[in-house]
């Protein structure tokens, strides 16, 4: 009881000397609300993929992985991402404004909501896709692996950043139309030999690879083919990511 009243002190001080904003709309956040406000939080876009195992990012990411996928692949992403719309801020901040903070907070909750599902819920191992080490270097982290981390936590997975490696450094894939985007990164990932044998030693049946944002899936298209590879066909392949590109 005296913790949480010298917390909440300590909280509205350092609200009042150094407000906090809400990322989307900026408006001064309350001090029990983290990273959006209300308002923002009424509105989330969520998805509800998680729930959907035929949904829109499936299919879309299910065309680039029918020649070396039998079954039909899940995919799912915990909102919409729209270019006129403030929840963009979320991927970008992480991405670009070193808020591994907010990318935590919002990755958790995708992991919590993938956990609870039937589609996601047997998941055990997670691979976040791959930073060539010229740009992790550069930015000092891979926003793909902090989203993963988080999910991994929620799903009680083990975290295996050592199995995917991208080995060619690709041209930023925002200004690309949709094909450009796949020759750019086709060949641009392989595997570790020697941690792809300490994940099958793990027996793993669900294996789910995490980015920030999914735009076309050529990139998750272009790992699930390196995974595919290597990997038993018994074990399925999934795709979560923080948010989608809602094209509509
Ligand atoms: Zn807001």
């Amino acid at each position: 009881m005296k913790n949480s009243f010298l917390r909440d002190v300590a909280a509205a001080l350092v609200d009042l000397y150094a407000p906090r904003g809400c990322i989307v709309c900026g408006r001064r956040l309350g001090m029990r609300e983290k990273h959006l406000c209300i308002y923002c939080m009424a509105d989330f876009p969520l998805t509800f993929y998680w729930l959907r195992t035929r949904n829109p990012m499936a299919d879309e990411f299910n065309v680039r992985t029918s020649e070396h996928e039998k079954r039909y692949a899940f995919a799912a992403a915990l909102f919409f991402y729209r270019s006129e719309a403030g929840y963009k801020y979320i991927p970008q901040a992480l991405k670009y404004e070193y808020d591994r903070g907010a990318g935590r907070f919002f990755a958790a909750r995708l992991g919590r909501l993938l956990a609870s599902s039937e589609a996601f819920g047997d998941v055990d191992a997670v691979i976040p896709v791959p930073l060539h080490w010229t740009r992790k270097w550069g930015r000092g982290y891979n926003q793909a692996f902090v989203v993963a981390s988080a999910v991994a936590a929620e799903l009680s997975a083990p975290l295996r950043q050592d199995v995917l490696v991208r080995c060619r450094r690709t041209v930023s894939q925002t200004r690309l139309g949709t094909e450009d985007k796949i020759k750019n990164v086709s060949s641009a990932f392989r595997v570790r030999k020697r941690a792809v044998k300490k994940l099958a030693d793990m027996c793993p049946r669900h294996v789910l690879l995490v980015d920030d944002v999914f735009t076309t899936g050529a990139t998750l298209g272009a790992c699930h083919r390196a995974l595919r590879a290597v990997l038993p066909p018994a074990v399925r392949i999934s795709v979560a990511t923080l948010a989608v590109v809602d094209a509509s």
